[in-house]
């Protein structure tokens, strides 16, 4: 069996005003106390997988994603006692993709050049644009010249897999201001972009401005009119859309491996404050505070139970329906790839037009899904071009 990894870094130096993510600034104090219990966690999880699951060709563990939060706040030892803990109790491929989540203005070159060192091969950072003004609007700490430094020294230190996040829709944002942050980030070659649309969250400062009619609310339409534009312009750069909001250049090693193993519905291990975990059939979430998240990770801990950690606070063991319904709504996000029909017959013993015959059939003669290839014997269900814009909608239907 193969596993992700995701670990939870839920330190920041200060809170953007969009952001619902579990994190917290000025909490910096509980750093060391933080590392050590995410060790402890790792053990707990690593020992509680069977000793069988733990030998195979590729390795147990294929990624290893650092999220947060701000994951380059944790020093290069935090992340050698981390690492030592990981591959003492997993099994880890030598392949394994091993990213880290990392703000412009909080790396340097010795820091990256230590992280490449101990084994990071990808880096993905927060850029979400290169105007000042909107910078400044969503609070970010960091310019686009700070970007400009980190992709550089990340070259300079032997990084080759790169991504830069982005956001689109932003209050007052015009499309020339999005074509030109667009245009600014490809001129730096990252081999992945991100780009997703602000959503304004329930208990965010910008939800509650919008509540009051204080903050702008970002025009839908031009939203989407930012998306179709750079969905055009990324492909004449040479980068394959391969995901809603997802983009690699031409070479698909350069597709997030982490994420397609979300996307794909896969089994991954969430650790640390907040994650979320999905293993064998099992849903399960941890605690959210860092000190209680400390707490219970303290030892003597209880034995666990696999894939339940002492950090699990919710769990719940998916129906096959629940799986279907799932595996149809993470799948569907991928562009390229959506849902094979051979594959999900595999799964679940029964084809996509048994499972959905109502749901695809309406769908596809709204112009939201597509067969592809499109001739007779068609067997994998995708997002049309129009079906992008709309994913919400077309992922709605397929809940009971
Ligand atoms: S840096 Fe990222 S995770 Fe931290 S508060 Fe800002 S948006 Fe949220």
């Amino acid at each position: 069996m193969t596993y992700s990894l995701y670990l939870h870094i839920p330190f920041c130096r200060h809170r953007c005003a969009y952001c619902d993510f579990n994190t917290y600034a000025g909490q910096d104090d509980s750093l060391p106390a933080y590392v050590n219990a995410l060790c402890n966690e790792i053990k707990a999880t690593g020992s509680s997988i069977s000793s069988r699951e733990r030998v195979g060709d590729e390795g147990s563990v294929a990624t290893i994603f650092f999220g947060g939060g701000t994951p380059s706040l944790l020093t290069v030892t935090h992340y050698q006692d981390i690492f030592q803990n990981i591959f003492e109790h997993f099994t880890v491929s030598p392949e394994a993709e091993i990213s880290l989540e990392a703000n412009p203005g909080t790396v340097s070159p010795e820091y990256l050049k230590s992280l490449r060192k101990i084994g990071f091969n990808r880096i993905s950072y927060g850029v979400q644009s290169t105007n000042p003004l909107e910078l400044r609007m969503l609070e970010r700490i960091h310019g686009y010249g700070d970007v400009v430094d980190a992709v550089r020294w990340s070259r300079a230190a032997g990084f080759e897999n790169l991504n830069l996040d982005l956001i689109y829709g932003l209050p007052e944002q015009t499309l020339e201001s999005w074509q030109r942050t667009v245009k600014l980030v490809v001129g730096l070659r990252p081999e992945h972009l991100s780009a997703y649309a602000l959503t304004l969250e329930h208990g965010t400062p910008f939800g509650r401005w919008a509540a009051k009619g204080l903050l702008p609310i970002p025009d839908p339409d031009l939203a989407a009119d930012m998306y179709e534009w750079t969905m055009d312009f990324l492909a004449g750069e040479g980068y394959v859309q391969y995901e809603i909001s997802n983009w690699a250049r031409e070479n698909s090693k350069f597709q997030c491996r982490h994420n397609l193993q979300y996307w794909r519905n896969l089994n991954y291990l969430g650790l640390g404050a907040g994650a979320h975990g999905y293993a064998d059939g099992v849903r399960y979430s941890n605690v959210l505070r860092i000190k209680t998240y400390i707490d219970r990770l303290s030892p003597p801990l209880p034995s666990s139970v696999f894939p339940l950690s002492p950090a699990v606070v919710n769990h719940h063991r998916n129906t096959p329906r629940e799986d279907m319904a799932e595996t149809m709504m993470t799948c569907l996000r991928l562009t390229l790839e959506g849902v094979t029909d051979e594959t999900f017959r595999a799964r679940f013993g029964l084809g996509l037009l048994d499972a959905y015959p109502q749901e695809i059939k309406k769908m596809t003669s709204l112009g939201l899904l597509e067969w592809h290839p499109p001739a007779p014997g068609a067997k994998t269900l995708r997002l049309t071009r129009h079906g992008r814009l709309l994913g919400n909608q077309v992922f709605m239907q397929f809940l009971d």
